[in-house]
């Protein structure tokens, strides 16, 4: 057997007259089917059937530490699209198009979200909801905007004050800033 087989459940894998059901598989009517996505692995010396998971879907539950990108800005929240989960190396599966209302963003009161949030930043984000959509919050102090490029130039910014500062453009404009800017590798 080579080459990895891609597999889900309900596929049928095997037959019992050649493999026995086990880990991520199961056995109905002489036939083995697996039991979770995974990578298929036909043991010749055991004859097992096995479905291996390395990496389970990682779907983001409340609480979660996450990055992401910001997409859009509406008049009461920015839109962004979650990349990666902190702590693994593994991408986001299920919905991962969230939004963080104008109340979520920064400690004190704000009503404009293109004060804290332009499209294109990189956010770190905290998980508050995750149904019946995804909501976020970057109000701690070590959330926020992680990383961000200049919209004209594609330099990356530097924190000047409580702004994001382009030093090709001479520009700045504010943002929630998370308290590592500049110093995340992600
Ligand atoms: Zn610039």
């Amino acid at each position: 057997m080579t080459g990895k087989i891609e597999v889900f459940p309900g596929d049928e894998v095997a037959v019992e007259e050649e493999y026995l059901a086990a880990e991520g598989t199961f056995a109905s009517d002489g036939k083995v089917y697996a039991s979770q996505i995974g990578v298929l692995e036909l043991d010749d010396d055991e004859y097992t059937a096995r479905v291996v998971s390395p990496n389970p879907p990682n779907v983001l539950k409340e609480g979660d530490i996450v990055y992401g990108i910001v997409g859009g800005i509406r008049k009461t929240m920015a839109i962004a699209e979650v990349v990666a989960s902190e702590g693994t190396r593994r991408g986001v599966t299920g919905d991962t198009n969230a939004t963080i209302h104008v109340s979520k963003i920064a400690p004190g009161y704000t009503d404009d979200v293109s004060k804290e949030l332009r499209s294109g930043d990189i956010i770190r984000a905290r998980v508050i909801s995750v149904s019946p959509s995804l909501q976020l919050t970057t109000k701690d102090e070590h959330l926020g905007v992680v990383r961000s490029m200049c919209g004209t130039c594609k330099t990356e910014l530097v924190v000047k004050g409580k702004n994001l500062h382009c030093e090709e453009c001479k520009q700045s404009s504010p943002r929630k800033i998370a308290d590592d800017y500049g110093d995340v590798k992600i």
